[in-house]
């Protein structure tokens, strides 16, 4: 068994994005709004104002009252992508129940959308030509291929059919040639499904959830999950000390997958600048 260190390879691509942010002109800027008083959402926009500063990104944090009306934060949104500082913008979800979260993600610039939740972007990934990759998705992906997996003709299963993890993700393993299966909460016979995985990818949200007898010898065993153990103990979705003898590879939690989101992040932040400077350059041409 390998254990996958999410936490060396995040601090790898930081290290490379740093150089790359060192090399630019100017700074890319990602703007984040909090709405709310969600104290994890605070821990996360915390830890992205940080790795921001980390690379030389250039942030700005908005923290909005509980009771923001829909059309104040719309004009922050409004405002964010008419700004030339600003290359992302990322809206922290959940929002309060008031606010419509899919009104936001429609109302973010898709050249700005670095969670590559807009329906455009995820049109873009569908069709295979992605312009930002969404985050936990594409930080997996990093973890396979820097463990030296190559998904192509293996069997991928993936447990969790989310916008925001399973589907893209399903997606990402067929890009790489992968043959992918997809399983939710209607799926028949799941440990049959995926004892036939050689990559089983789990985003389902339930402590212990993957068991040794659904998993076959020799998988790469990702776990997307961050639960909670009845000691209040940060945990995955799969039972790490009956699973991990089995696969060859394996992501703890913490420290497999979670460091790699925010770095994804960061890494769709410079791509935006990078289109911006392209767009810029062709503006510049045609006038
Ligand atoms: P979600 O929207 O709640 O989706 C969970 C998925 O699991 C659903 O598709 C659901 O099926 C499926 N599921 C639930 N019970 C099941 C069962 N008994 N058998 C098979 N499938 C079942 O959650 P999410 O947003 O995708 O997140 C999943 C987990 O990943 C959570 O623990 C979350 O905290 C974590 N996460 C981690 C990161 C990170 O950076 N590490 C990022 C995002 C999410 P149905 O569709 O049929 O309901």
């Amino acid at each position: 068994m390998n254990l996958i260190d999410g936490k060396a390879i995040s601090a790898a691509i930081r290290a490379e994005l740093k150089e790359k942010v060192a090399g630019m002109e100017k700074r890319p800027g990602l703007a984040v709004i909090l709405v709310g008083d969600d104290p994890a959402s605070a821990v996360y926009v915390r830890n992205k104002k940080k790795a921001c500063e980390e690379v030389g990104i250039y942030s700005e944090v908005y923290t909005l009252p509980a009771e923001t009306s829909q059309s104040d934060l719309n004009g922050l949104i409004d405002a964010l992508n008419d700004n030339p500082a600003i290359n992302g913008i990322l809206v922290q979800l959940p929002l309060p129940k008031h606010l419509n979260e899919r009104e936001v993600t429609l109302r973010i610039s898709p050249e700005k959308d670095v969670d590559a939740f807009h329906p455009y972007n995820v049109g873009l990934i569908t069709e295979g030509h992605p312009r930002f990759l969404p985050c936990t998705p594409a930080g997996i992906m990093e973890l396979i291929r820097r463990s030296g997996i190559d998904p192509a003709g293996k069997r991928a299963v993936v447990i969790g059919r989310s916008n925001i993890v399973g589907k893209p993700m399903a997606l990402l393993l067929l890009a790489a040639n992968a043959t992918v299966t997809v399983c939710h909460s209607k799926t028949a016979d799941l440990p049959a499904v995926t004892r036939e995985a050689d990559i089983l990818v789990s985003a389902v949200g339930k402590a212990g959830f993957v068991t040794a007898d659904m998993v076959k010898e020799g998988a790469v065993v990702i776990d997307v999950g961050m639960n909670r153990d009845a000691d209040g103990k940060l945990c995955g979705d799969v039972d790490f000390p009956s699973v991990a003898p089995k696969s060859s590879f394996i992501t703890p939690v913490p420290g497999g997958v979670g460091p790699m989101t925010i770095t994804m992040l960061l890494s769709n932040t410079i791509k935006a600048k990078d289109a911006m400077y392209f767009l810029d350059r062709e503006s510049t041409k045609e006038a």
